[in-house]
């Protein structure tokens, strides 16, 4: 019964047992206010994945002990399995549990060691108070989840209360969530593809592979509305599998010798079968592998930097190109530049909107070109919409631009043969539709 009910890492109460506890405590004759808590640590996954499993269960214990430390007697502190603890506070009214919480976002976020390397985890929290309506554990919980993803939406190290607008958000998710299932099976994803040009002669160099849902009920619907989605809940990774080889077929298709780029998710970074996914994708296509350059956002690179250089350099290895995206919006230190094994750097389009009334949006562009081309990397400027942005950029001495002002992202039929001068571009058009 003692390990039916107890998590083995940790020693501390599994599911069935905080289950068990919650009931009892609802069904108390003299009723009692309590609070469920659901906990979630910040990242977790990047320690796990640089450090490896064995710091992972380090940490996991760490957490547990201090958990237990915050606590009074009578609580329970559970693990449920991966990186989610639940907390249940008897006798406890809100304000009580509020001080806890302070207590325990102090405690867990204070630096752990784990075979000598001080490692600092985040943590968000979902707090759900029993005002004598709920008549199962389940809905305490599922409420305490429900807020603890409120938290976690507001960013990290922060708490949340239930409120019932967090019930239609957690509906959406799960509906979200099935729909995804089933836009795989019934092949809804598309690929629209965006001419990659040379700034100074608007010759087309490749085209940038950008997924769309043809969903069955709300059009065509851009990333916005389900990537990030599709990255918390771990179907990024089907999805992104499916990117990869119905772009790398599409190359083959193409008449010229122009480069695919293909977004991948920080998410896919992390995963060690990334390598194997890019290696199947270039056999199966025949397409060489130095065609395709495969873009990274800065920001996904940020949780683990030496884990990224390590996967981007498997990456390289295999002979593909890698294009660091969205460059200027993360955070990463310059000086890991040099260690990434990176061709390109596409500089966000938030710079080159303001690059002709902004001094400073300039000055940015300038600097990052011209760091680019020190590092020998080549520089490509995004959401360029007019030939005034195009002029500046041709005379800062951008290599490549992509854009509104030479084509919108398009179905391959209409992409035009890539030596050949662009087309008139054929308008986009995408649901305003957000999930
Ligand atoms: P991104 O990789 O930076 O892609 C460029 C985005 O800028 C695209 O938005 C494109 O349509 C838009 N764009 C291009 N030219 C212009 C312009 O002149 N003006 C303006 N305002 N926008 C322009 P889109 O297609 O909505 O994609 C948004 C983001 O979604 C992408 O940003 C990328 O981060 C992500 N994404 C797209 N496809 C995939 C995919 O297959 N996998 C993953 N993981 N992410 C993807
Ligand atoms: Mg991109
Ligand atoms: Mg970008």
């Amino acid at each position: 019964r003692e390990r039916a009910l107890h998590d083995t890492l940790t020693g501390l109460p599994n599911r069935a047992l905080f289950l068990e506890r919650a009931q009892h405590a609802l069904d108390r004759r003299d009723p009692q206010p309590i609070v469920a808590c659901f906990l979630d640590l910040d990242d977790f996954k990047a320690v796990n994945d640089s450090l490896g499993h064995g710091a992972g269960d380090v940490l996991l214990c760490a957490m547990g002990e201090r958990l237990t430390a915050c606590l009074r007697p009578g609580d329970t502190v559970a693990r449920f399995g991966g990186d989610e603890f639940a907390i249940l506070l008897e006798d406890t009214d809100l304000s009580t549990a509020l001080a806890i919480v302070d207590r325990i976002l102090a405690s867990t976020s204070s630096p752990v060691n784990v075979g000598g390397v001080e490692v600092v985890i985040h943590s968000s929290i979902g707090l759900a108070p029993s005002d004598g309506r709920h008549t199962t554990p389940d809905q305490l919980l599922a409420e305490a989840d429900a807020a603890m993803y409120a938290a976690k939406a507001r960013g990290s190290h922060c708490f949340e209360v239930f409120a019932p607008a967090m019930r239609i958000a957690t509906e959406l998710r799960s509906r979200l969530r099935t729909e995804i299932d089933h836009a795989l099976v019934n092949e809804e994803f598309r690929l629209h593809y965006q001419p990659i040009v040379d700034v100074q002669t608007g010759t087309q160099i490749g085209v940038e592979a950008l997924v769309r849902w043809q969903h069955p009920e709300r059009g065509l619907l851009a990333p916005v509305d389900f990537i990030d989605h599709a990255e918390a809940s771990g179907q990024i990774t089907a999805i992104g599998k499916w990117v990869l080889g119905t772009a790398c077929l599409a190359t083959a298709q193409l008449p010229a010798d122009g480069h695919m780029s293909v977004n991948v998710a920080a998410r896919q970074l992390q995963q060690r079968g990334l390598i194997d996914v890019v290696a199947e994708a270039l056999a199966s296509s025949g397409l060489p592998a130095h065609r395709l350059v495969l873009e990274i956002t800065e920001t996904a690179t940020m949780a683990d930097i030496d884990g990224a250089i390590a996967r981007l350099s498997e990456l390289k290895a295999l002979g593909v190109q890698l294009a660091l995206d969205d460059f200027g919006t993360g955070y990463s230190p310059l000086s890991y530049l040099r260690r990434f094994p990176v061709d390109y750097l596409k500089i966000d389009r938030s710079f080159v909107r303001g690059i002709a009334r902004s001094a400073e949006d300039k000055a940015i562009v300038h600097g990052v070109i011209d760091m680019a081309h020190a590092l020998g990397l080549r520089a490509i400027a995004e959401g360029v919409e007019n030939a005034i942005q195009r002029d500046i950029l041709s005379e800062l001495g951008c290599d490549l631009g992509q854009g509104h002002l030479w084509m919108r992202p398009v179905p391959l039929n209409a992409v035009p043969g890539w030596s050949l001068p662009a087309p008139r571009p054929i308008p986009e058009r995408i649901s305003t539709h957000t999930a």
